[in-house]
């Protein structure tokens, strides 16, 4: 059996991709690929991403998308990621969308599906004001959602235009959300 293994998950922060990506990953065995996870351990590493990073990551800033580049073209490649992917926080940019159809079209890939989680903007500040990360004050959460609202949100038009683009209303229990997204992916079949 077969069933869709390469998604993209992208909406506002908050939205609860990085819920909804984990659980999946878990239960379909592939790798869950957050990028914003990725930079805040190579943050807590200080490795050279990690300091090109840390000052974005802390205001609440897009990171460079040449540094978002050469992340996603690393990670794509590691052996885990040859059957399948989540990509969680990417990509977040016009150009970082640019960027990974190349990609994968020179890895003689693609993606399977594209799902976008919808969540009105008050929820959202619950919900992140709740979580209590470390870049997670009112001020950082205030810029990152004006970050997605002015740099991200017009990738729906980007991946609506196409085929396997899914979106979901985020604002609704957990397990109902997740059982919508098995449900597209079954239509991998
Ligand atoms: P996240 O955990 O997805 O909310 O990401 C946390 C932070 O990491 C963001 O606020 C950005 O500073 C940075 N980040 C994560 N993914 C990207 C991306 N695709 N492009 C640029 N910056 C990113």
């Amino acid at each position: 059996m077969t069933q869709y293994s390469r998604l993209i998950f992208f909406g506002p922060p908050g939205a609860g991709k990085g819920t909804q990506a984990k659980m999946l990953s878990k239960e379909c065995e592939i790798p869950h690929i957050a990028t914003g996870d990725i930079l805040r351990e190579a943050i807590a590493q200080q490795t050279e991403v990690g300091q090109k990073a840390q000052a974005y990551v802390e205001k609440g800033e897009l990171v460079p998308d040449e540094v978002l580049a050469e992340l996603i073209r690393n990670r794509l490649q590691q052996p885990d990621a040859q059957s399948g992917w989540i990509l969680d926080g990417f990509p977040r940019t016009l150009k970082q969308a640019q960027f990974l159809d190349q990609l994968l079209s020179e890895l003689n890939s693609s993606y399977d599906l594209v799902i976008y989680l919808d969540v009105p903007d008050e929820i959202l500040m619950e919900r992140l004001l709740g979580r209590g990360r470390q870049d997670d004050t009112e001020e950082t959460i205030r810029r990152r959602l004006d970050v997605f609202y002015n740099q991200t949100a017009e990738l729906i038009d980007f991946y609506q235009q196409r085929n396997h683009f899914l979106q979901i209303n985020g604002n609704r229990p957990l397990p109902e959300v997740t059982q919508q997204i098995k449900t597209a992916m079954q239509e991998g079949n």
